[in-house]
């Protein structure tokens, strides 16, 4: 059964009042905007073969490596466009309440609906970085039609600027994240099943710290018996609407 209109105005009552509003996300936010999660019957690894995303396996073959990604990040991935959930956010930060987002998601869709205080715990897909110097670039300013892409300064090996298995959490991205969660009141869950070590980790930093925590997810997680208050079974776009319905009139007036 999915939430009950009783759990959204007690969600909403939370959010309205709250001092330092943090978002959590996964996957799942992402869903309705088309990108499918890693796992599960419907994820990327039931077609295609997590190896490729493996540090060691990508230095020994760039060429294979890249022609996977750039079909699942760059082709794929790069059609996207923000659901409700993702404009939904951006509304609750032009608001004010919304204080960041910590995301595990590498798809760039929380800057595109208009966030700007944005964590990327997994780093970014719309940056590539030289493997050897160091240089960034933006991935639409790189050509994918020869595999591997090379570097214009050193000629060496481009990666996309997201984290590969075996590769740690970006130090600035973890900090700022730990920060954010310690800071939080109230802290949002959506779409994370609570598996992906260390990001799994967060929620209970905002919850060892006081946070009041809201989950939206169609499904349980880790999360809804560990640390969750109110869980708002359903998909992102819709709950969000919802609950953005609820506080409709406070929000108006935060942004005049
Ligand atoms: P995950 O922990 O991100 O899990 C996805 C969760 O989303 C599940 O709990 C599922 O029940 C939930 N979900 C499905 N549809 C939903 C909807 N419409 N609304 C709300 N929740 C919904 O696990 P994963 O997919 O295995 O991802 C592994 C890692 O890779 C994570 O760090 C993830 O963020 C990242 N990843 C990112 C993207 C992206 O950038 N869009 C896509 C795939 C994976
Ligand atoms: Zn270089």
């Amino acid at each position: 059964m999915n939430h009950s209109d009783e759990q959204i105005k007690r969600a909403a009552g939370l959010i309205r009042n709250a001092k330092h509003l943090v978002a959590f996300t996964g996957a799942g936010i992402s869903v309705e905007s088309g990108i499918p999660p890693f796992r599960g019957p419907e994820g990327l690894w039931s077609k295609y073969d997590p190896i490729v995303l493996d540090l060691d396996y990508f230095y020994r073959n760039p060429e294979a490596s890249w022609k996977v990604i750039k079909e699942i990040f760059y082709d794929f991935f790069g059609k996207a466009r923000p659901n409700p959930a993702h404009l939904a956010l951006a509304q609750l930060e032009r608001a004010g309440i919304l204080k960041s987002i910590i995301t595990q998601n590498i798809d760039n869709l929380h800057q595109e609906a208009g966030n700007t205080v944005v964590h990327e715990f997994h780093g970014n897909s719309q940056k590539l970085i030289c493997t050897s110097c160091g240089e960034h670039y933006a991935a639409r300013d790189v050509s994918l039609d020869v595999l591997p892409p090379k570097c214009k300064k050193c000629d060496s090996l481009l990666k996309p600027d997201f984290i590969f298995f075996g590769e740690s959490i970006p130090a600035d991205a973890y900090t700022s994240s730990v920060k954010a969660a310690e800071n939080a009141d109230v802290f949002l869950i959506i779409g994370s099943t609570g598996e992906i070590m260390p990001a799994s980790q967060i929620p209970h930093i905002a919850k060892q710290t006081g946070a009041k925590i809201i989950e939206i997810n169609p499904e349980t997680s880790r999360y809804t018996r560990s640390v969750t208050n109110i869980h708002l079974k359903g998909k992102a776009g819709e709950v969000m609407q919802k609950l953005l319905d609820e506080m409709r009139a406070d929000i108006l007036a935060l942004e005049e």
